[in-house]
Parts: C-alpha cells; sequence; structure tokens
C-alpha cells in the first residue's frame, strides 16, 4: 500500500516566512527548498520485508540538494569523525528505544522499517524534515538556527510524523493537523526524557532546546509547560502558541495553524505528566500511545475527539484506578477542553 505523505519540517513557515521579509538569505532559500519538497509529492514506500530491531542508515548529502547522498554510517558501525552523522544516528537510537522498550513498538512502522536519515542537506538549509521515507537534515545558518542534528527531541519529532502516519494519520490540517503537531512534539520530548532518564518534574518541555544560534533571545522552537514563551526575538517575531482554548488562533496560514494551536494540547499533556509525577512515558506517555496506535482514533479527530479518546485509553488500561481517567480529564479542562 502506498498513500501520499506530507513533507513534515520542524521550522513553521511562519518564521521562515518572517526572516524571508527581513531579508535573511537563508531563511529566503530554505522556504524554497520547503515549496519544492512540497510539490514532489513523495508516496510513502509499502512496509518493507525488514529485519525486526534496530536498522539505520546515515547518507551525507554534502550540502547538495541531493537524497539520500552517500552512505556513511550504517548500523554497528563505530563513530566516525563528523559529528552530525553521530548525532543523527544516536537520535534515531534513542527514538527506536523509547518506541521498542517502552511501548513494545519495533520501529516507526512497527514492523522493523530501517530508519534512514541524510545529514548535511543543502546550503545552510534553515529546516529539518521528514519526507515519509526519510529524515533530512539542515546544518543551519549558524546565524539564527544551528545544526539540526543536535537536538534528540527534534529527531524524536520528526519520527513520530512517521508513526502517526503508520497509525492514526491525522489530518494535517486544522485541529486534526495540530493534534499531529502536539502528538510529536509529545513523543519528541519523551525521546529526550527516556534518554536523559528525567522525570516529569525536571523535564525541560522544550522541543529544540539549543537549536538556537547564540544571541537569538529564545530557549527553543516551543514550550509545553508555557505555551508562547520559547522566544521572543526581533528577528524571529514572538512565539504564537496558545494554551488555552480561550487563545485559539484561527488562520487559514500554516495548514490552519498546526504549528500553532498545537501549544493547547501540548499543555494537556504537560499538566497530566506532572500532575502523575514520575516519568511522563509511563502513564501519560502509554495513554497518549495506546490513544493513537489504538485504532478507534479518527483521521479528523479534532481536541475534543481526541480529549475523550484519552480519556477512554486511561480507563482501559487502569480499569482499578479511576483517578488516572479522572486526572486526564482534569488536565483537558484547565485548557479548555470538555472530554465530555
Ligand atoms: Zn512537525
Amino acid at each position: 500500500m502506498t498513500a501520499a505523505v506530507r513533507i513534515h519540517a520542524i521550522v513553521p513557515p511562519y518564521v521562515l516566512d518572517r526572516l524571508a521579509e527581513a531579508g535573511h538569505e537563508p531563511a529566503v532559500r530554505s522556504l524554497a527548498l520547503d515549496a519544492a519538497h512540497r510539490a514532489a509529492r513523495l508516496t510513502a514506500p509499502p512496509p518493507a520485508a525488514a529485519d525486526p530491531g534496530l536498522s539505520r542508515l546515515i547518507a551525507d548529502s554534502g550540502h547538495a540538494q541531493r537524497l539520500p547522498g552517500h552512505t556513511v554510517r550504517t548500523e554497528g558501525q563505530t563513530p566516525v569523525a563528523d559529528a552530525s552523522v553521530n548525532h543523527a544516528y544516536d537520535g534515531l537510537g534513542a527514538t527506536f528505544a523509547l518506541y521498542s522498550e517502552v511501548f513494545g513498538r519495533d520501529s516507526i512502522d512497527g514492523h522493523g522499517l530501517r530508519l534512514d536519515a541524510s545529514v548535511h542537506y543543502g546550503q545552510n538549509y534553515d529546516n529539518a524534515f521528514w519526507n515519509g521515507r526519510q529524515m533530512v537534515f539542515g546544518d543551519g545558518d549558524g546565524e539564527i538556527f544551528g545544526d539540526f542534528t543536535a537536538c534528540i527531541d527534534v529527531i524524536g519529532h520528526e519520527l513520530t510524523h512517521g508513526v502517526t502516519q503508520f497509525t492514526a494519520g491525522l489530518q494535517y490540517q486544522d485541529q486534526p493537523g495540530a493534534l499531529n503537531e502536539s502528538i510529536s512534539d509529545v513523543f519528541g520530548s519523551l525521546v529526550k526524557q527516556y534518554a536523559l532518564h528525567q522525570d516529569a518534574a525536571s523535564a525541560d518541555w522544550l522541543i529544540g532546546a539549543g537549536l538556537l544560534a547564540p544571541g537569538v533571545q529564545g530557549v527553543a522552537l516551543r514550550s509545553m509547560k508555557a505555551p508562547g514563551t520559547a522566544y521572543d526575538d526581533p528577528q524571529l517575531g514572538k512565539d504564537p502558541q496558545p494554551a488555552h482554548m480561550r487563545d485559539y488562533v484561527d488562520t487559514g496560514e500554516d495548514n490552519g495553524g498546526v504549528h500553532i494551536n498545537s501549544g493547547i494540547p501540548n499543555h494537556a499533556f504537560y499538566l497530566l505528566a506532572t500532575a502523575l509525577g514520575g516519568h511522563s512515558w509511563e502513564l501519560a506517555g502509554r495513554i497518549w500511545y495506546d490513544t493513537l496506535t489504538g485504532g478507534g482514533l479518527p483521521a479528523t479527530a479534532d481536541f475534543t475527539d481526541f480529549a475523550r479518546a484519552t480519556v477512554a485509553a486511561a480507563r482501559a488500561r487502569h480499569p482499578d484506578r479511576p483517578s488516572v481517567a479522572d486526572t486526564v480529564t482534569a488536565s483537558w479542562a484547565q485548557v479548555g477542553v470538555s472530554p465530555g
């Protein structure tokens, strides 16, 4: 089976638009590349007859717009001199580890799909993306963004678009699209928390911490703990994410604000994980994973549908602990979503 898939890039179009309008040349070229990728209309590969378990392949695009480029490190090979290659290799491994060890999922398709990535894509390319087949990393321009392989939560975010593609298939528009984005942020953050053995209270709940170049006024691309506070910079603008339905942004940009309104379900997950305490992947993460992969979530789910499904998943997973489902309901209520 092949299905049309989307390009999922980590830096939202409105961020690069603003930089481009101010004459920032790498952003102009990055936007042109992103538009070309979207126009390419790739299709997902049929599930490969892969061996079970972790298998990675890292290629080097050599600063050209070439995919995949030449292979530089495959599964089991020792680190190479190029740090971007090793960061990509490790980030793919950390993502595989969360899905495999915590949720019992064999790679992003559930059938041992080899995880492929290309590094050094394009010249000063200000983005990273999942194209339905592989991950692609730019080096950043060094002025606004650094090397996109540096953040394992960004890698976890992008590969989770693959998991969503192979499971619930949430439409990439309006509320289902914002849920698609939010699910990638949730599991991206969990990849980082799991790798660092952090509990909910000590996690930073940021997406892309360390990605912004020195001098940029901001800490990350998004904050699940405090949506709307990740950056406020003369060049980047201000983080536009709401944390509550009363501030929901109605817009035609960004596929109906998929990177903007994702702040609302992001914050609901943060509230749940911190209220439950301990390791976020054990209770809250499992409820989100069950919801995403359980087969009952329609591709057109809105926030209320998703919230209702998470409450049902909590009840199903914890029949003897109704307090868990009650905490899920309360977390959604705090962001203005009523599961009913
Ligand atoms: Zn995304």
